[in-house]
């Protein structure tokens, strides 16, 4: 009898025995099996059983140009000859860090890290180590990465997440310690009242507020400017300071998504599409701020190390794919992803379903409702929510279409109008069958 099984069906049998779950991130996990990649291109992936998908997934956002761009992949090869990483500085590191420096004049200095999660920590820490304080403050819902501090209440629910005048500290991780929960304050999304109200409990004792300008677990909605800006002036009389994290959105404007507002924030996490396709974050800030990582000061107050950070391939890659996204091709590539939720729009209208599409730019995200959220708990999915939107991300991966599982995508700099409209095509289909 032939085996009937798809390539990736068979090797996710064997992945089933080696990695929890067969998968080594979760995000990958599709059921019944995730589709294992041979090559992509551009914004073309082709998996192992030789079918091909356009990508508005772009690895959680992260790859800007899509995949293997050649300019990006004739710096890297270059460099690979010359070395992977060294117990050494590299000119690249500091030509990178310049960069990012003037596309965004708040970043006076720049430490490099690999991960957004590990971006998020460093600037926390920093946070702490420059204030002597022990608490960081954080929107409902948001996602930062996985450091205990930063993913408390990423996931809570209508079970635990207790009144919005006091939410609950929801931890992420069971077994998460208890005097981790004690240092966090969790305030609403786009609440400026209720969410001063909560920080004021807290008054001497917050390092850092933490925000990120359009997060996506909230539903990917931008931060009222009241919001920003009472957050802001409530750091700035506190003596706390603001973090944004803009792991996602930075790709969002030539000097990230907090140049939307009146904003100059104390640090600001990076992540994602510096990175050039390849593992990165980073920190950039107030060079004062910063200034507790200097290993040249008489007492360092936050001794930072990491073995690749700021390797070379991560450097050339990354600051390769920052030339490129220049002033002109943010713009461009925004306009893109505005036809594109337009488009959709007439698509949701056409099928008469109740579905809303957020999201500013190159980013956007579908949610199964008619009303769009405006903040975590309005934007919380109901199994029957879950289950449309399941069916609509199905509907679009059969149809050549890989979006994000919460129903996100991000746009690629090589995607045109043929893209565009094939996404609406599908998501047209995808939608009438979701409400079937
Ligand atoms: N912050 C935000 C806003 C993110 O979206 C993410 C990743 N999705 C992170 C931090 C963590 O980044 P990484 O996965 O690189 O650790």
């Amino acid at each position: 009898m032939s085996d009937e099984r798809s390539k990736s069906e068979s090797l996710y049998e064997r992945a089933k025995r080696v990695l929890p779950g067969g998968v080594s991130r979760n995000t990958v996990l599709r059921k019944p099996h995730p589709a294992y990649v041979d090559r992509a291109s551009g914004s073309r992936v082709v998996d192992i059983d030789g079918v091909e998908r356009i990508d508005f997934a772009n690895n959680m956002a992260s790859l800007i140009h899509g995949h293997s761009h050649p300019t990006v992949v004739a710096a890297v090869t270059e460099q690979l000859q010359r070395g992977t990483a060294y117990s050494m500085a590299t000119e690249v590191e500091v030509r990178f860090a310049e960069h990012l420096r003037q596309r965004n004049p708040s970043f006076e200095m720049v430490r490099f890290v690999n991960s957004g999660t590990e971006a998020v920590m460093t600037a926390i820490k920093a946070a702490r180590a420059f204030t002597g304080r022990p608490k960081i403050a954080k929107v409902e819902g948001a996602y930062h990465g996985g450091y205990d501090y930063a993913e408390t209440s990423q996931e809570s629910n209508p079970d635990n997440w207790g009144s919005m005048e006091s939410p609950e500290r929801v931890p992420t991780t069971f077994g998460t310690p208890s005097a981790v929960l004690a240092d966090v304050v969790v305030v609403p999304f786009n609440a400026p009242d209720r969410a001063i109200e909560i920080l004021e409990r807290h008054r001497g004792e917050v390092a850092c507020v933490l925000l990120d300008p359009m997060p996506h677990r909230v539903g990917l909605v931008p931060a009222d400017p009241e919001f920003v800006s009472a957050l802001r002036g409530w750091t700035e009389a506190d003596g706390s300071l603001l973090v944004a994290d803009e792991v996602i959105t930075f790709r969002s404007e030539y000097g990230g998504a907090q140049t939307w507002y009146d904003l100059v924030p104390d640090l600001t996490a990076l992540g994602k599409i510096i990175g050039g396709g390849f593992p990165v974050g980073a920190v950039a800030g107030r060079a004062e701020v910063m200034e507790v990582m200097n290993p040249l000061a008489s007492r360092v107050l936050f001794p930072h190390s990491g073995t690749f950070s700021a390797n070379p391939v991560t450097m050339t890659a990354g600051l390769c794919a920052m030339e490129l996204y220049d002033g002109a091709s943010v713009a461009s590539l925004n306009s893109l992803g505005e036809r594109a939720v337009a488009g959709l729009r007439e698509a949701i209208d056409g099928a008469g379903v109740p579905v809303s599409v957020t999201g500013r730019g190159s980013l956007f995200r579908f949610h199964l409702k008619e009303e769009a959220p405006h903040d975590y708990r309005s934007g919380y999915m109901s199994p029957e929510d879950r289950r449309r939107l399941g069916v609509l991300i199905d509907s679009l991966f059969d149809d050549g279409l890989i979006v994000m599982s919460s129903g996100t995508a991000a746009m690629s700099t090589p995607m045109g109008r043929e893209e565009v409209e094939r996404l609406v095509d599908g998501a047209a289909k995808g939608l009438e069958k979701a409400f079937r």
